[in-house]
C-alpha cells in the first residue's frame, strides 16, 4: 500500500473512522437496489480533514433491480 499525504497539511497519518445507522449509504442512482452499506471515513490526524470517504465492498451496492431475485 502506497504511502498517501494529507492534501491539506501533507500529514501522512490518518485514522479510520466508520459511519453506520442513519449515515449508511446506498446507490443514488435508483437503477440500482438501495444496498446499504458501512461508510468508511479516512481522516487525517493532523488537520482532521477527512480525506476520503469510501466503502469497503462497492460491487455489493451496484447490483441491477433485475439481478436480485
Ligand atoms: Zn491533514
Amino acid at each position: 500500500m502506497k504511502k498517501e499525504k494529507c492534501p491539506y497539511c501533507g500529514n501522512d497519518k490518518f485514522v479510520e473512522g466508520k459511519q453506520e445507522g442513519y449515515g449508511a449509504v446506498g446507490p443514488a442512482n435508483k437503477t440500482w437496489t438501495f444496498k446499504s452499506q458501512k461508510l468508511y471515513h479516512k481522516i487525517c490526524l493532523n488537520c482532521g480533514a477527512v480525506v476520503k470517504s469510501y466503502v469497503k465492498k462497492p460491487s455489493k451496492i451496484m447490483i441491477k433491480k433485475e439481478e436480485q431475485n
